[in-house]
């Protein structure tokens, strides 16, 4: 196929030259000075993405090394959380909290929206015996386009006193959405380095708490990997207990830093403006927006409902044999029927509105029926946008 890929899946993002460059830097000596200004930098520096002064982890892992790291430092078999509903990947979640013997109550969900704070507070105070050890949420449900809101649960279990830990998964949310561990008070945010961070697959976090790190002295699932202790101690000194994804330290050094030029308030808008941009041709194509509730619906990509009958993969397929597009396909109990537009990362107008063409024009060639003008729609959003004003949306 001739020409750049569209990668449009919500994450793996495209990765910036830059940070290609900086990944294809030589390796150095784990154990030397200069790998301990390496370690250290990027220890200090991903702080501020998570909006915390408390120690952030970085383990060699994927997003699902990350998640389970925050229940084995945590947790102990017998021990009851409350998660909610949100889709494919809040079910992945409670299923290795469920394999680790851990009583998971599950809030019911559609899967077309957030996590309710509501529900959340009246499960919680129904607790008269403060049974439940966590409540666990997902920030941004990848699977759906449903974002929960994560400050507003904090409230609900400030209201009702709960002495739970809070934990929530970042994983498609960090430094695409606005994202406050410490004061949210969240106990463990978990991320991976894929989709905001703009890097490949490979790194996963935990931010931590004192409040964690106290449950983490008495809980009893047992750990060694993920265990937070030896880690936090040897990051002291810019060092990891052992080797660690040097080349992919330097790339996130560089995403750090491009996040920093831009601004996160800044990278924080352009992710609202994109997801704007596309909501807007999906509503002109007359096709429906997965995530129901207007306050929810993820900066990160948007989840798109196939009219009935009509086969997302099948429709997946033609966009990437014609136009060299992918897109993310329908997850779990959506397979099928939903296809989603990752416009995270390093996306911007143009590379939206190509990915916008591929998939107006992929609809064509499938036969779906729908109508014509979505790019368009999208951008007289756009024009309708001030760069850098997060407040349209
Ligand atoms: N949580 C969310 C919200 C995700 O989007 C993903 C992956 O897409 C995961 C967890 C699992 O992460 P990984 O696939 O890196 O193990």
């Amino acid at each position: 196929m001739q020409g750049r890929h569209f990668l449009h899946i919500p994450g793996p993002s495209p990765i910036p030259d830059r940070i290609l460059r900086a990944i294809a830097m030589p390796i150095i000596d784990h154990r030397s000075a200069e790998f301990a200004a390496l370690g250290k930098t990027v220890l200090e520096g991903s702080k501020a993405v998570f909006k915390t002064k408390q120690p952030v982890v970085i383990y060699p892992s994927s997003g699902t090394g990350a998640w389970e790291a925050a229940i084995v430092n945590t947790l102990s078999p017998g021990d009851t959380v409350l998660m909610a509903e949100t889709g494919h990947f809040a079910t992945l979640w409670k299923n290795i909290a469920t394999r680790f013997g851990i009583e998971v109550e599950f809030i019911p969900g559609d899967w077309r929206r957030g996590a309710d704070p509501a529900a959340i507070e009246a499960r919680l105070a129904e607790d008269k015996a403060r049974r439940i050890k966590a409540v666990m949420v997902v920030h941004n449900e990848t699977s759906t386009g449903a974002t929960s809101r994560v400050a507003e649960i904090r409230k609900a279990i400030d209201t009702v006193g709960h002495p739970a830990l809070f934990m929530v998964d970042t994983i498609s949310s960090l430094a695409s959405v606005d994202y406050r561990h410490d004061e949210w008070q969240v106990d463990v945010t978990v991320s991976g380095s894929q989709k905001g961070l703009m890097l490949p697959p490979g790194l996963g976090f935990n931010a931590v708490s004192e409040k964690a790190l106290a449950a983490s002295k008495s809980n009893t699932l047992p750990r060694s990997f993920w265990d937070w202790e030896e880690m936090i101690r040897i990051n002291a000194g810019g060092f990891f207990p052992y080797t660690p994804a040097t080349n992919l330290l330097y790339g996130l050094k560089e995403a750090l830093a491009m996040l920093q030029e831009e601004g996160l308030d800044q990278v924080f808008a352009r992710h609202n403006r994109l997801a704007s941009a596309c909501r807007a041709a999906v509503r002109a194509w007359g096709l429906e927006v997965l995530c129901e509730n207007p306050a929810e619906q993820s900066p990160v990509l948007t989840g798109v409902l196939m009219p009935p009958s009509h086969d997302a993969d099948r429709f997946r397929k033609i966009a990437l044999e014609k136009f060299n597009i992918s897109l993310g396909s329908g997850l779990g109990k959506v397979a099928g029927k939903v296809f989603r537009i990752g416009h995270l990362g390093e996306c911007n107008e143009l590379a939206l509105l190509g990915a916008l063409s591929g998939v107006e024009m992929g609809l064509a060639a499938a036969g779906v029926p729908h109508r014509s003008g979505g790019v368009a729609a999208a951008m007289a959003d756009l024009e309708g946008a001030e760069p850098g004003n997060a407040a349209k949306v």
